[in-house]
């Protein structure tokens, strides 16, 4: 089976699988234990956090390690909500991944405003920028990078734009780090992120807090991370996470992303060539090399292709939302004003560092074969 689904886990690294089993027969104390064992799993910690924070460019102090994105998002409105004023306004986009926008809605309710997208997927700089000089937000929250479209947001220009105006900048790096260069990430006022989408092992992640934050914990009971996530840290993941972004952080440097990015293009342009009908989503905007989010011809519904790729030895994911088995049009693409029959027909092929150009070629083949099976033609709705 050849995974086309990066961006919903990528395989562990062998890096990462490597340490981690190598940190449960080093590192076999509790890191706030005081006794040796405890230390020297403390101070593997402390080297990890500051590699992290390294690649991003932030303070080690303020990296929180949290059991992913879900988590930090969860703990990063729940800390908005509990220390703004009642009546402080929050701002994110209608594109942001689920464990941002649950979480905003939750607590902010009517107080949360939604920046609007343009249809390339790319949040309207310019209404924020606009709407920013007569109203000020106590916050503003968007991605680095869309998970369904892999479309590239302009955080840096927003965190300068929040910075400027006094405002609080929340950025959801999940899908970007490991893909992109992971610098400046740290200049953002509170960055999610998690590992398990370039080759870290899944339930690692972190949050990191602006200098002096007193943040709230989300999680009790326990004095962790100086009283800010309560818990004991799963230090295997944790150092295994941080074996992958520096495997990541290295080919990101080489620039070995530019060779993939035209696999990735060359796929398209032979699949838009002999599909009649395929369209890329987000085309005319900067994109991870990664991803191609494309809405296929309906063959009789939209499961189909993903199911068909299945059976052909491809695992590719319908990005749309489905719940219980009942795909729903994904929200991203109707913020991107596609109508639902356009939505629920998006297919999204994510590929990883280790994907190769022959994948994304027999990947062609196998959606040319499913569409000559299929008859070759749309099925009508
Ligand atoms: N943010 C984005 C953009 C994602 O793609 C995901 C996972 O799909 C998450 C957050 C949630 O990450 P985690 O699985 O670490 O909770």
């Amino acid at each position: 089976m050849t995974c086309f689904d990066h961006n919903a886990t990528s395989p562990v690294h062998e890096s990462a699988r490597k340490t981690w089993v190598e940190a449960t027969e080093r590192y076999v104390g509790n890191p706030s234990s005081s006794h040796r064992l405890g230390s020297r799993a403390e101070a593997v910690l402390g080297a990890a956090r500051d590699r992290v924070a390294s690649f991003l460019g932030a303070d080690p102090a303020n990296l929180v390690w949290m059991s992913g994105a879900t988590e930090a998002a969860n703990t990063a409105f729940q800390h908005l909500a509990a220390t703004l004023p009642p009546d402080a306004e929050v701002w994110t986009t209608a594109i942001e991944h689920s464990c941002v926008l649950a979480p905003a809605r939750l607590h902010f309710g009517e107080r949360l405003r939604l920046i609007p997208v343009a249809r390339a997927g790319v949040v309207d700089l310019d209404w924020l920028c606009r709407e920013m000089q007569s109203v000020k937000p106590a916050a503003v929250a968007v991605m680095a990078a869309n998970n369904e479209t892999g479309v590239l947001q302009p955080w840096p220009a927003v965190r300068t734009l929040c910075r400027e105006a006094g405002v609080l900048f929340v950025c959801d790096a999940t899908q970007w780090l490991g893909k992109m260069p992971a610098a400046g990430l740290g200049e953002c006022d509170l960055v999610l992120g998690s590992v398990h989408k370039c080759g870290g092992p899944p339930g690692v992640g972190f949050l990191t807090v602006p200098a002096g934050l007193v943040l709230r914990p989300l999680m009790i009971g326990g004095g962790q991370e100086g009283g800010r996530r309560a818990g004991t840290q799963n230090l295997p993941g944790i150092l295994a996470a941080a074996a992958a972004l520096k495997t990541r952080e290295w080919q990101v440097v080489a620039d070995d992303a530019v060779l993939r990015r035209g696999w990735r293009d060359g796929f398209e342009r032979e699949l838009i060539a002999t599909i009649p009908g395929a369209a890329v989503v987000g085309a005319d905007a900067p994109r991870l090399w990664n991803t191609s989010c494309v809405v296929l011809p309906r063959l009789a519904s939209n499961t189909r292709w993903v199911i068909k790729l299945d059976k052909l030895g491809f695992a590719v994911s319908s990005g749309a939302a489905c719940l219980s088995g009942h795909a729903a049009p994904s929200h991203v693409l109707t913020a991107m004003t596609y109508p639902p029959a356009e939505a629920e027909r998006a297919v999204r092929f994510s590929a990883g560092w280790e994907t190769t150009e022959a994948e994304w070629r027999s990947l062609l083949q196998a959606c040319q074969q499913v569409w000559r099976d299929c008859g070759g033609r749309e099925i009508a709705v």
